[in-house]
C-alpha cells in the first residue's frame, strides 16, 4: 500500500532528475519545462504589455573541456558588457539568456 508521504514524494520526484550530468531524457524534460514557462511568459508580455521580441545567437568557437570554464567566465562578462551599452540599455527591457 502506497501512502500520501509517498504519492507526495512520488509527485515531487516525477520532474526530478536523476542527476546525470548527460542524461538526455533529463535535458529533454527540463527544456520542455523551461520552454513550457518561457512561451507562457512570452504570450503575457505580448499579449497585456505589447512587447515585441529579439532573437539572438552568439557563437564561438569549440574549447578544449580544461578552457571551458574561463571560456564561460569570459563568455559572461562579455555579454554583461553588452547589456550595458547604451543602445542595448534603451532596446532591452529584459532577458532570457541560455547557455548551452
Ligand atoms: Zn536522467
Amino acid at each position: 500500500m502506497v501512502g500520501d508521504k509517498t504519492i507526495e514524494k512520488m509527485k515531487l520526484n516525477r520532474f526530478n532528475n536523476c542527476e546525470n550530468w548527460f542524461c538526455p531524457v533529463c535535458a529533454w524534460k527540463k527544456t520542455r519545462k523551461n520552454a513550457l514557462k518561457i512561451s507562457s511568459l512570452m504570450q503575457y508580455l505580448k499579449e497585456d504589455e505589447e512587447k515585441e521580441f529579439l532573437f539572438l545567437t552568439l557563437t564561438a568557437s569549440n574549447v578544449k573541456a580544461e578552457e571551458l570554464e574561463d571560456e564561460i567566465e569570459h563568455y559572461n562578462q562579455s555579454f554583461q558588457r553588452l547589456t550595458q551599452r547604451k543602445a542595448v540599455k534603451q532596446a532591452d527591457k529584459g532577458y532570457v539568456r541560455k547557455l548551452e
